[in-house]
């Protein structure tokens, strides 16, 4: 099985290291990442400059661009052959909610789904990479049991709470929850005196009810959540057509 591996924090962070050395193991792995933490770029292609890869002592090719960059010149590029799989991460912090819009982990995934390989992106739900091994044992046994039921591609979005394996409450597959709006900018000031704003963090869950990632990963579970990237509003399309008419 080939793998292709990235994530939005760098290849220096601990996550996508212990995701590639868990994995090594059971598969042929490709390591394509940002040369820095690229998190919160979303879907972003670099358009206004060309992209460098070099390569880490590791092995690791590492991209002077976004998540969505790594993927991308790693599927057209760098691998001979396309991987069957390709996984992001492991994120340090939650992917949930609407998380899932800003996230370049999930970006990644996206970006492979859109090429049309099954990809699955993976996240812790606290920072600090606190069990981070269990974790990366947690995402080897998914991939391993892989998702026969479902048609491929498809695309998943994987949180998982920091907790030992013993002490994991099991998997669960569910829908996106929804956040709060966003905390308020951090207004600052720069040497010269000029206001800046830090951008705040994401607000706390909204809809965390029943079902949802949020209330899954609170329990203790594995939240596993299938997405889908169609943004139309498919049940105003015939509105919006009366409007026209
Ligand atoms: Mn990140």
């Amino acid at each position: 099985m080939k793998i292709l591996i990235s994530n939005d924090d760098g290849y220096l962070a601990p996550g996508i290291v212990a995701l590639a050395n868990v994995l090594q193991a059971h598969a042929e792995i490709t390591v394509v990442a940002p040369d820095s933490n690229r998190s919160g770029t979303s879907n972003a292609l670099t358009l206004d400059r060309p992209l460098a890869v070099s390569r880490a002592d590791n092995g690791f090719y590492v991209v002077n661009g976004t998540p969505t960059d790594c993927v991308h010149i790693a599927l057209t590029a760098i691998m001979k052959e396309p991987p069957d799989l390709v996984v992001s991460g492991i994120n340090q912090g939650q992917n949930m909610g609407d998380d899932t819009l800003y996230s370049g982990t999930v970006a990644a995934a996206t970006e492979a789904y859109l090429f049309g390989i099954p990809a699955i992106a993976f996240s812790q739900e606290e920072k600090g990479w606190d069990q981070l091994d269990a974790a990366a044992n947690i995402a080897l046994a998914m991939i391993q049991r892989g998702f026969p039921s479902l048609p491929s591609p498809f695309l998943l979005n994987v949180n998982i709470p920091n907790r030992s394996e013993a002490a994991i409450a099991g998997f669960r597959a569910t829908r996106l929850g929804k956040r709060h709006a966003s905390e308020p900018v951090v207004k600052t000031q720069d040497p010269a005196g000029r206001v800046m704003y830090w951008i705040g963090p994401p607000g706390g869950a909204k809809d965390a009810s029943a079902g949802t990632d949020f209330d899954a990963v609170a329990q203790g579970y594995v939240s596993v959540t299938p997405l889908q990237i169609d943004l139309s509003h498919h049940q105003q399309i015939a509105r919006v057509a009366l409007d026209l008419a």
